[in-house]
């Protein structure tokens, strides 16, 4: 006897109707017919089922800092830098309370539209120390029934400059940060140039055994050599050390400013160095001073996956004084990506599935991830009956399960009404949804 027995789903990889069997929350078996006795028994009826979903890159302690009633920057966007003395400049006002009540929220946000497992970027620096840190471990354990979070050790005021030196790293990491981060831009006024601060905290990454994730190449210069690339020369450096496989680099957007036969070879170095790429909506944030043929800030999303380069995307941020917009949601971040890097074949839409699930789990090392037997229970049933309607129609995530429990249900429904008028029965159950309070 199963617990769960989930009939007629159809996945990724298999387009006809098939039975998946849940049991002590991994998948037990699937096949086209189950003849199996299960406790619960549910007929999908062709909808399709997705490994949940995972976001490789959101600043989890910023996130939420808007009224979330009306979202919108309060002043237009000026520049990178200054969105950034911004944040530095609200984060004063952060408690600890304030930061735990935003990043709950916004787990629950996640797991709402199926995210099961995220990495989160924390400041850590000598003025705010490990607070952040303290309240995002109290939130990741809280809500670990909901979603498995990764902190990020993540230098908002560089590696350099501060008092206790690398110390507040390493006490980052006894005190449960997961990931060492690592931000080339954020070493401002310290004369460190973006070489040594990578192979800071590469080599900080190595003497403590973590992963390495990195923002690099945030900006689109107009032209750029191979040695100008942050990513170049991080690849370099991690095939030298023999680092492979352990290190993510976001944003890459410096890339796109490189020319075809450049970009062919860092895209050639970054292969070889294992580094798993993940693309950010940075349309919003890049080109804006373009008078004309406003430059994307996009990084060359399909040639990293054509070479075969781990490749996902994420959220970056959520509706914090960066990006006024965002909902945890990677079916609407994969539609701006769909639009953003013309993705737009039945299989490119697709592959954006594949992109913020598989691709995604890849970057967390998330061990039995997938539909497979003896993979952990973690999925969502969406409603859409294909992967490319998934994007194409932002279908609802039905259900969404973690370790075999059902953890959020969402439900969409329309109405059309015939003549005669009536306004019968109508009624709202609740006030307008407030994820702020
Ligand atoms: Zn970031």
């Amino acid at each position: 006897m199963v617990e769960l027995l989930l009939r007629n789903a159809i996945t990724l990889d298999h387009p006809y109707h098939f039975d998946l069997a849940i049991d002590k929350g991994v998948i037990a078996a699937r096949d086209s017919h189950l003849d199996l006795p299960a406790e619960i028994e549910i007929d999908l009826k062709g909808h399709l089922v997705i490994p949940a979903f995972v976001d490789s890159h959101v600043h989890l302690d910023i996130a939420l800092m808007n009224d979330w009633k009306r979202p919108g920057r309060l002043k237009p966007f000026r520049s990178p830098r200054e969105c950034n003395e911004l944040v530095e400049q609200r984060r004063r006002s952060f408690t600890r309370q304030d930061i735990e009540q935003r990043a709950s929220k916004a787990l629950e946000l996640a797991a709402r539209h199926g995210i099961t497992a995220l990495r989160a970027q924390c400041h850590i620096d000598s003025e705010v120390g490990l607070s952040h840190l303290e309240a995002l471990v109290a939130v990741r354990e809280r809500y670990r029934h909901l979603v498995t979070v990764q902190i990020v050790a993540f230098p908002q005021q560089g590696l350099f400059g501060h008092p206790q030196g690398l110390e507040l790293f390493r006490q980052a990491f006894r005190y449960g940060a997961d990931v060492m981060g690592c931000a080339s831009n954020l070493e401002r006024g310290s004369g460190v140039d973006f070489r040594c601060h990578i192979d800071t905290a590469l080599d900080l990454a190595m003497e403590l055994d973590v992963d390495l994730d990195v923002h690099a190449d945030l900006s689109i210069p107009p032209q750029v050599t191979l040695e100008d690339l942050e990513v170049v020369h991080l690849a370099l450096r991690v095939i030298e050390r023999g680092y492979q496989g352990r290190v993510a680099a976001g944003h890459l957007c410096a890339l796109d400013s490189a020319s075809p036969e450049v970009a062919a070879q860092a895209i050639a170095l970054i292969k070889e160095a294992g580094i798993h790429a993940i693309s950010m909506p940075d349309m919003y944030r890049l080109g804006r001073e373009d008078p004309s043929h406003v430059r994307r800030g996009l990084t060359r999303v399909k040639e990293l996956l054509a070479a075969g380069v781990n490749t996902a995307f994420a959220s970056n941020n959520v509706r914090d004084a960066y990006r006024p917009l965002g909902n945890f949601n990677m079916l609407e971040e994969g539609l701006i990506l769909a639009y953003g890097a013309h993705m737009d074949s039945i299989e490119q839409l697709e592959t954006l599935l594949r992109m913020c699930t598989y691709n995604a789990a890849r970057i967390l090392n998330i061990q039995n991830y997938g539909l497979e037997v003896g993979c952990q229970a973690r999925f969502v049933v969406l409603d859409a009956c294909s992967p490319s309607a998934a994007i194409a129609n932002q279908a609802e995530k039905l259900l969404v399960f973690k370790e075999g429990r059902l953890v959020a249900r969402n439900s969409q429904t329309s109405e059309l009404f015939p003549p005669p008028n009536s306004f019968a029965h109508l009624s709202f159950a609740t006030p307008c949804l407030d994820h702020s309070s």
